[in-house]
């Protein structure tokens, strides 16, 4: 089993801290909160990329909240629309957020499976799986992974990008 030592998605080199920068996160009630972002820099010389280490309440080239993105997600998973959305975001942006969901949220999956046999040994029951939708399908990953203690934190999205950030290489 690998350390939770930040490593290259890249490469596998090791990671050092190159600069801090600033970004907004926008709350459930629209409050544009600053937050300050740690960059990485590979250390190994052929390679030399930067990666940026976010908490997990931000996701990638999203201004809004992890938070606010995942509750727009799962209501709308969950009764079909928008309808009860109190969400400042336009209809458009939450509709482009409910198909990443699908589309990213399947990759995942799979890779979560990946990461679970190839660093813990363990093997998700693919039957289980295959019948639930992807939403309790992740939760059920993710419930794994927090059972081994490789995560801890109170939103899906959030589980899943730590996990997926920490152990192999990209995002939700
Ligand atoms: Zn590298």
């Amino acid at each position: 089993m690998k350390s939770g030592a930040l490593l290259c998605s890249e490469c596998g080199g090791k990671l050092v801290v190159n600069s801090y920068y600033q970004r907004y996160v926008i709350e459930s009630d629209g409050f544009r909160q600053k937050i300050k972002i740690m960059q990485t820099l590979c250390v190994e010389k052929t390679c030399g990329k930067t990666h940026a280490i976010l908490p997990h309440f931000v996701t990638p080239h999203k201004r809004y909240s992890t938070a606010v993105i995942e509750q727009v997600v799962l209501s709308f998973k969950e009764s079909g629309g928008l309808k009860n959305s109190d969400c400042p975001a336009e209809d458009k942006t939450m509709r482009g957020w409910t198909k990443q969901f699908e589309l990213r949220g399947k990759i995942a999956a799979n890779q979560l499976q990946k990461i679970l046999y190839d660093q813990f040994g363990r093997l998700a029951s693919m039957i289980k799986l295959i019948d639930l939708k992807l939403i309790q399908r992740l939760k059920v990953l993710v419930t794994e992974f927090e059972e081994l203690k490789a995560v801890k934190c109170s939103s899906l999205i959030g589980s899943i990008n730590i996990i997926l950030s920490r152990y192999s290489s990209g995002f939700i």
